[in-house]
């Protein structure tokens, strides 16, 4: 239920973003926890904090011709979003995938906005990338494609203004070509421009691993609060790109045994837990579906094709895909098989009637902006290490990574207390976020 102020403010968000469902669901979500601050703060309705958030800063769209292999003339869309730059420059990464047009640009932007103030790190928030299809697509074409894209970007971004990453279809090779790009055109070696680069030239430690390994850190801590842990629990992780692969690798550390993964051809199901080199070599070195990861594997692992991993009765679920993957009837089956704990890897994988359904039932639901923030907090860790020229060792970037979530973590909770919703992780995240924003917006006037 939405504050009296809030359904306006709401109203003039879905008549001023005709058709741009995702973002509607992303604002509904934020606005829908933020009903207590303003009681408590009026000077934030006063100053119409809210309606500024709700609107981007700048939005940049843009085409992208490039030539594919056979020499014929393609043309992309390009976005790029700066929705908030009160805490930094904007920050968030690049998304590639057919199904991208502005509304999902919009809704990953805004939720950044929240995540990136809630790592305690001066980040503003943004997002960006294309309806460009990798799949299926060369080396070569890969390159020509980003090179093009880079070629508009370029004069929006920087190491102070805008600073963007990976994300779904942008893994470090692409950020390598966008990179390579940059300093061309440019003519300058200003590594702190973009993040998620290869260690050869500026990137940093665990930042490859940071978003899956964040969210392990982020789910043991739940796990914690509630006495509980890892140890022997099965654990369903949807996806198997990069944030279901380091989700993986760390639960197996913290003692979980992760059971089925997926991509968008079906799921595997292996009982005597993932084998983790194997997926890595398929989907990582390969680039395969997830039926050859079941061929190999031989006798232990089954090939479901076509179907929800979500059926795959677990204790933990960890959403690692994309975008409204768990549905209210996933979040019910999930329920009965007697899950208790969820940590999405993934930005809002969980659609509304899914969180609502967990939260009735008191399962532990951490959501995206929380649980997946260690990723966007490490390529923050990236950007200081290259403003100083310094490099950091694996051991010291891993444990700044584990201290930010259990301080967001904790911070949720303590947040969730004070305003009277115990244990209610969306409603802290979206709250303490939104806080620290606010009170920058405040401090800098009229922005
Ligand atoms: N795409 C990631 C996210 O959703 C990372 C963004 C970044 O590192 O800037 O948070």
């Amino acid at each position: 239920m939405l504050h009296e102020r809030l359904s306006e403010i709401y109203d003039n968000v879905l008549r001023r973003n005709p058709g741009e469902i995702e973002f509607h669901q992303a604002v509904r979500e934020v606005l829908e926890s933020i009903g207590p601050v303003l009681g408590k703060h009026p000077e934030y309705a006063e100053s119409k904090i809210i309606e500024r958030i709700c609107e981007p800063e700048r939005q940049i769209i843009f085409r992208v011709p490039w030539e594919d292999d056979r020499g014929e003339v393609q043309i992309n869309r390009g976005f790029r979003v700066e929705f908030n730059s009160a805490l930094g420059p904007y920050k968030g990464g690049l998304r590639f995938h057919p199904s991208v047009y502005l509304g999902i640009v919009k809704f990953l932007g805004f939720e950044q906005i929240f995540k990136n103030s809630l790592t305690g790190l001066p980040i503003g928030g943004g997002k960006g990338g294309s309806d460009f299809d990798p799949k299926g697509r060369s080396r070569h074409e890969i390159m020509r494609f980003c090179q093009s894209f880079m070629t508009e970007i370029y004069r929006h971004i920087g190491e102070y203004t805008d600073v963007p990453a990976g994300d779904i279809g942008v893994g470090q090779r692409e950020i390598g070509y966008l990179f390579g790009q940059y300093k061309r055109i440019t003519n300058r070696y200003e590594s702190g421009v973009i993040t998620g680069k290869g260690l050869s030239y500026g990137g940093a430690q665990v930042r490859t691993e940071a978003t899956g390994y964040g969210c392990a850190f982020f789910v043991d801590e739940m796990l914690k609060a509630r006495g509980t842990s890892f140890e022997g629990k099965r654990v369903v992780v949807s996806g198997s790109g990069n944030v279901a692969v380091y989700t993986i690798e760390k639960v197996q550390q913290l003692g979980g045994t992760v059971i089925a993964c997926s991509d968008s051809s079906g799921y595997v199901v292996d009982d005597k837990g993932i084998d983790l080199a194997l997926l890595k070599q398929v989907k990582q070195v390969e680039r395969r579906r997830m039926a050859t990861y079941a061929e190999r594997r031989g006798g232990n692992a089954t090939f479901v094709p076509g179907a929800s991993v979500w059926e795959v009765p677990c204790e933990v679920a960890m959403p690692s895909a994309t975008q409204n993957e768990i549905t209210g009837r996933d979040a019910e089956t999930l329920v009965r098989n007697g899950c208790i704990a969820v940590g999405e890897g993934a930005n809002m994988p969980t659609t509304p009637e899914g969180i609502r359904i967990f939260e009735e039932v008191g399962v532990a639901f951490g959501p995206g902006k929380a649980a997946n923030a260690g990723g966007v907090a490490t390529s923050a860790l990236e950007m200081q290490q290259n403003a100083s020229r310094d490099s950091w060792t694996f051991e010291f970037s891993e444990s700044r990574l584990r201290q930010i979530m259990r301080d967001i973590h904790a911070r949720c909770l303590q947040t969730a207390d004070e305003y009277g919703m115990p244990g209610d992780y969306v409603a802290g995240a979206n709250i303490d976020g939104f806080k620290r924003v606010a009170d920058a917006m405040l401090a800098l006037g009229l922005i």
